[in-house]
């Protein structure tokens, strides 16, 4: 579980933003959700054979012997909350959602305990159109961070007929190579064998690489919904590959089925990952509601903008360093702080605080990055002056009335004004 310092949330706080904003240009709102849920809603919704159910929760007693649960993902919470609230009757919901997760893995680069989604659920809408929409929108993002090279893959688990019918066919080709099915796979074997395909142990790749392609099952519909978003893909000039393998590691998908991935990022190179889950409204108590979804990893997101050296530089420092040259005029620097931000729009003012000479403040000053020092010294104090100091080789020290400050600090802000983040 990581600390983001200062020294990165700007970076955060900067990726956050440009999502939500091309969230909301598609008209998806906003839906905020408790960090914990009752252990049995996960179990129920991401389903008890999974890797996140069977090995990854964090779950706990609370104080009246209830079992919760830290989220590992945000799926089933948002669908619960739809349901408390009326959200999907009668209508169709778009909404997205942000915040941590928790899931007991191995540590490792790209893979924590506590990790960070952005998630999407777009419920109430059956067709391809709305599956293209969610990667219209990540295809969006990846281009309006400037990042190159993320591939699309792409694929149908059908339905859920069509998927029993291949879960025999799965069955069959891995029974019959029981001797080389790792520990996981053979209690696989009659639980989740679909999982079996998402093994990332190398030793099983080949074994896997030789099941039967689910083409060879899937049923007349969702070859359908498969096509038609292949052509809305291909029509909008989003390139995708066709993974046959591609399960995913939850119950509940249906039909479509994506991940974006790259190859920078070593083992962990799934950056957003999604898919439809038709099946689970109804299963969670609601009516047969179709819904699709992703949800892509901030950390591994991050870690590439940084890669490919596309964050912009740290956060902005002050504009001004305001400096009480002497401690009778501390309690008036304050007060003209506070001035200062009202009356400058977007002004970022810091105030030198626990006293000490000259000196020392001018040093504080520069430490802080302040492009001006604003000097507060008995005799300004008396003249209802104050002196600027450019701290950046921008001219020479001069003193001016409080009056001539703010406009000149309303001229050189909207002059040279960075947005915040922004270098
Ligand atoms: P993986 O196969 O890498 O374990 P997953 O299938 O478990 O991924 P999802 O549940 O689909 O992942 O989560 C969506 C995205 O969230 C992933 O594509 C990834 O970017 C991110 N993610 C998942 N687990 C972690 C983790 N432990 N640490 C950091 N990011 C994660
Ligand atoms: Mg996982």
């Amino acid at each position: 579980m990581n600390d983001v310092l200062p020294s990165e949330t700007p970076l955060w706080q900067w990726v956050e933003r440009e999502i939500r904003e091309v969230l909301e240009s598609y008209g998806y709102s906003e839906i905020r959700l408790p960090i914990v849920e009752p252990t049995a809603l996960f179990e129920r919704g991401i389903g008890d054979a999974t890797d996140i159910v069977e090995k990854e929760m964090y779950t706990f007693a609370d104080r009246n012997g209830d079992s919760l649960t830290l989220r590992p993902e945000g799926t089933a919470g948002c669908v619960r909350a739809g349901l408390q609230h009326g959200l999907f009757y009668n209508q169709a919901q778009r909404l997205w959602y942000a915040g941590p997760m928790f899931r007991h893995e191995r540590p490792q680069k790209g893979r924590y305990r506590q990790f960070h989604q952005i998630g999407v659920e777009a419920v109430g809408l059956a067709g391809p159109d709305i599956d293209a929409e969610l990667v219209f929108m990540t295809a969006r993002l990846w281009r309006r961070f400037g990042m190159r090279g993320v591939q699309l893959q792409l694929n149908s688990l059908g339905s859920p007929e069509a998927r029993q019918r291949f879960r025999g066919a799965l069955v069959a080709h891995f029974a019959a190579h029981a001797d080389t099915l790792d520990e996981d796979s053979r209690r696989r074997l009659h639980t989740n064998p679909l999982r079996i395909m998402d093994s990332k142990n190398p030793g099983m790749q080949e074994l896997i690489a030789g099941a039967p392609p689910f083409f060879d099952y899937i049923d007349k519909e969702s070859a359908e919904h498969f096509s038609v978003l292949r052509e809305m893909l291909e029509r909008a000039g989003i390139d995708y590959v066709v993974n046959p393998r591609l399960v995913r590691g939850l119950d509940y998908y249906s039909k479509t089925v994506f991940e974006w991935i790259t190859d920078r990022l070593g083992a962990q190179g799934t950056i957003c990952a999604g898919g439809r889950y038709d099946g689970l409204i109804e299963q969670s108590g609601g009516r047969p509601t179709p819904a699709v979804g992703f949800a892509l990893g901030l950390e591994r997101l991050i870690a590439l903008l940084q890669a490919d050296d596309l964050a912009p530089a740290g956060a902005r420092a002050p504009d001004l360093y305001l400096m009480p040259l002497d401690a009778g005029c501390v309690a008036a620097a304050m007060e003209l702080a506070e001035s200062l931000r009202d009356e400058v729009e977007g002004l970022k003012v810091q105030t030198h605080c626990g006293g000490g000479g000259v000196k020392s403040q001018l040093k504080r000053a520069d430490q802080s990055g302040a492009r001006w020092g604003l000097l507060l010294g008995t005799e300004e104090l008396a003249a209802g002056t104050v002196s600027i100091k450019p701290l950046r080789g921008e001219g020479a020290q001069r003193t001016v009335t409080r009056a001539e400050a703010v406009a000149w600090l309303r001229k050189s802000l909207a002059a040279g004004h960075r947005a915040p983040g922004a270098a």
